[in-house]
């Protein structure tokens, strides 16, 4: 008898690319013919503002996909709609026998998941992608999820060495496209911006494969020096890839290969940070109770002082702080902040402005260009010391020797704050100091050009403290 002949779909979702890519790879090896979608879901649309980012960034994306796709006589569908409805619909229209996706450990998306499993009438496979160990595959010697990284870290390089394969390459079988003559619906065909009820915006970063790769080309040339470069935002020394790894522009094996491709210390410091990603994708997978509550439970019961004036001051880059506004300034113009601004930002709202850190929180997902569930969350508890393993409550930056120490000249506070460049290296960092000839020579007036600082840092400080004391006893 004929065997039936199998028709796949691969449902594309944080993995807009087409190399190395598992679900698609498994799909293409085992189905006669391959069909891909891409569904735009309202559930998540509704929560951004028209003029979101990533929008354009995921677009840009998919516009590449698709040009790669029609040079192979194939396209990717186009869906918009709830996708418990949508992906059975065009499992119908299709005649699919299989679907495929990759696995997303975000708890919406963990449920949309099994419910779109159980609406399909077809087989379901779906593969683990977006990390090498998933939620799970890590354990301690009592067979715990690791709550600390560093013994995480150590466990992980133990299985990996144990694996007898290299980081595995999932080939893509291009022969397997479906051959469509005309999609209307296509990326290129239709304006999607304003079919979804969105603008296109002008990123620094460009979606797309071929972007993701010229980046990862860039950072090779300064891998080296990262370990020491990478504090240091005016130096631009990071890799810039996390909005990539974001969307899955390109697969997590070619950034671990690039990691150990070499010895040097800036390779096993730049691994390491792949791997904060990792621990931070299990503890979100394996205690989906962080979205929405400390992981310590104690630190919930902290009653935040802080008010509107300090939530304005804080969002809109005027706290009278240099170091905090200019990094505010970067993230609202641009959808990026650079990972140590990002630690000083987040202690400032929760311990200078006494701010709940879920305010951050939600802020940073609506405005970061690399928004990513799992990797917020586990920043802002680290910070604001709820997490797993966190900074101690009773670390707190001090906003001005952070930027003393990481900004020395103030390059990056004059980029973001032109009002204050005229002040001296020593005073750019807390201009409120400067007397009134200073204020005068530096052509900013305190108070008019700039604010004065919206709270008193000592103050404040000692005010944090009691509060977590309080909490924690
Ligand atoms: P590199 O320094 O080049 O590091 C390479 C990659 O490693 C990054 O792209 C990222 O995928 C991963 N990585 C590095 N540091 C961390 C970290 N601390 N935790 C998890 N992964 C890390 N990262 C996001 O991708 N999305 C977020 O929404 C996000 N929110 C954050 C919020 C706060 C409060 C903090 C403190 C950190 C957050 N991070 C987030 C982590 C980190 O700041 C960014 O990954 C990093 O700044 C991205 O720049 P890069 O690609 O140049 O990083």
């Amino acid at each position: 008898m004929q065997e039936k002949k199998r028709t796949a779909l691969v449902w594309i979702r944080r993995d807009l690319r087409l190399k190395d890519h598992r679900a698609l790879s498994e799909a293409t090896i085992n189905a006669d013919e391959v069909h891909l979608l891409f569904n735009f879901d309202p559930l998540i649309l509704e929560t951004l503002p028209p003029n979101d980012r990533r929008i354009s960034f995921i677009i840009e994306s998919l516009k590449e996909m698709e040009e790669q796709l029609n040079k192979k006589g194939s396209t990717i569908w186009i869906g918009h709609g709830d996708p418990i409805d949508e992906i059975p619909k065009w499992v119908k229209k299709l005649n699919i026998t299989d679907l495929y996706f990759n696995h997303d450990y975000e708890p919406y998306a963990k449920k949309r998941d099994s419910q779109v499993q159980a609406a399909v009438k077809c087989e379901v496979h779906h593969f683990k992608d977006s990390v090498i160990f998933e939620g799970g595959e890590i354990l301690t010697n009592k067979g715990e999820t690791y709550k600390v990284f560093t013994p995480y870290k150590n466990s992980w390089y133990e299985r990996l060495s144990q694996q007898e394969r290299e980081l595995p390459l999932y080939k893509v079988k291009t022969k397997s496209f479906a051959q469509i003559d005309s999609n209307p619906h296509s990326i290129l065909n239709k304006d999607w911006f304003k079919k979804l009820g969105f603008e296109p915006t002008d990123n620094i970063l460009k979606g797309g494969t071929s972007a993701a790769s010229k980046r990862l080309k860039k950072f090779s040339e300064d891998i080296m020096d990262y370990e020491e470069a990478r504090d240091y935002p005016s130096l631009e020394k990071t890799s810039n890839i996390s909005p990539y790894i974001r969307h899955g522009n390109i697969s997590i094996r070619d950034l671990f290969r690039q990691a150990f491709s070499g010895t040097s210390s800036g390779h096993k410091v730049w691994a390491s940070e792949l791997i904060w990603r990792e621990f931070y994708q299990t503890i979100l997978d394996q205690f989906p109770h962080v979205d929405g509550e400390a992981y310590r439970p104690e630190y919930e019961k902290i009653k935040w002082q802080g008010g509107k004036k300090e939530w304005e001051a804080w969002k809109n880059g005027q706290t009278g702080f240099p170091l905090i506004d200019a990094s505010m300034r970067c993230l609202n113009e641009t959808g990026m902040m650079h990972n140590r601004l990002r630690m000083v930002v987040a202690s400032f709202l929760c311990k200078t402005l006494l701010l709940d850190w879920k305010k951050g929180e939600a802020y940073f997902a609506l405005k970061l260009l690399d928004f990513d569930l799992a990797a917020n969350n586990g920043g802002w508890q680290w910070s604001a010391s709820t997490g797993t393993d966190a900074q101690p409550y009773f670390r707190i930056f001090n906003p001005y020797s952070q930027s003393e120490k990481f900004d020395k000249d103030g390059a990056f506070i004059k980029k973001w704050c032109p009002e204050l460049s005229g002040f001296s290296k020593k005073l750019i960092h807390n201009p409120a100091k400067a007397d009134m000839i200073e204020q005068s020579e530096a052509g900013c007036t305190i108070g008019v050009d700039y604010p004065y600082p919206v709270v008193d840092y000592k103050t404040k400080r000692a005010l944090a403290l009691e509060m977590y004391k309080k909490a924690k006893n």
